[in-house]
């Protein structure tokens, strides 16, 4: 039997403690929420990490045994440290996949690993979303219809300042009128990360079948393949021989004009 997925949801740990409205859709916070219904699923072994924890809850240890980090986060990206956050756009580098929730478009790890502002348009305004599906065959898509729809969210908006994805899995209309690459897709390294846009702390979100069914498939998706530290050898030992050759003729064209 294959090795169980090791996935760890990532939260910062704040809404929750600080808006009753907040903590009564997530008593428990909206990374137990998330790794509630991905511990049902066989395949994943799941754990939670917080903020507030000793480094931020992703030591190198931590890191080292995570296959998929789960990322969700909003008022306190700055808090994170550095240190962190370079960690695990190295790991992703090395093979780790990363899902990056809702707000967290502007996380550090993320903004690291896409080198663009991550910047969108936003509203807050219980308005419908419908999410379309435009690459059905993708993995990710795996057991959803033409489109579904969340019946509040808040609204996130194009332009989304992110590098052109490899694969855009989901585009979502709003009622408001405004679109938006909502299900993106790319290969950092090794790595996979995926951004999937619904999850907005005062709606029911990560309860959805539909979102849960989009997460699942984007856990076992972005699962590694391989796993390599970085290196950059001198391969001083050619695999053949390499002729010797008199390159005076060419070296005196330098300075020559
Ligand atoms: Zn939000």
């Amino acid at each position: 039997m294959q090795d169980k997925i090791n996935v760890t949801v990532w939260n910062e740990f704040v809404h929750e403690k600080k808006d009753e409205a907040v903590r009564k859709i997530y008593p428990n916070g909206i990374h137990t929420a998330i790794a509630d219904f991905l511990g049902k699923d066989g395949r994943f072994s799941v754990r939670t990490a917080t903020l507030d924890q000793e480094e931020n809850g992703l030591p190198e240890s931590i890191l080292e045994k995570t296959d998929v980090l789960v990322w969700w986060g909003h008022m306190a990206h700055e808090k994170l440290a550095d240190e962190v956050a370079l960690r695990v756009k190295r790991r992703v580098l090395e093979g780790m996949g990363l899902i990056v929730l809702h707000s967290a478009h502007f996380s550090k790890p993320f903004k690291l690993l896409m080198g663009t502002n991550c910047s969108l348009k936003w509203r807050e305004a219980d308005e419908k979303a419908r999410l379309w599906v435009i690459e059905p065959g993708h993995p990710i898509a795996a057991g959803l219809g033409e489109y579904f729809e969340l019946p509040g969210e808040e609204m996130y908006g194009e332009r989304f300042d992110i590098p052109q994805p490899d694969t855009t899995v989901f585009i979502t209309w709003f009622e408001g009128g405004n679109v938006f690459r909502s299900g993106c897709c790319w290969d950092r390294g090794n790595g996979r990360v995926f951004y999937f846009q619904p999850g907005h702390e005062t709606y029911p979100t990560y309860y959805e079948p539909n979102v849960r069914k989009v997460i699942t498939n984007a856990v076992a998706w972005a699962a590694p393949r391989v796993n390599i530290k970085d290196d950059c050898p001198n391969a001083k030992v050619p695999l053949e021989p390499i002729q010797k050759r008199d390159l005076s003729a060419y070296r005196a064209i330098a300075n020559k004009g």
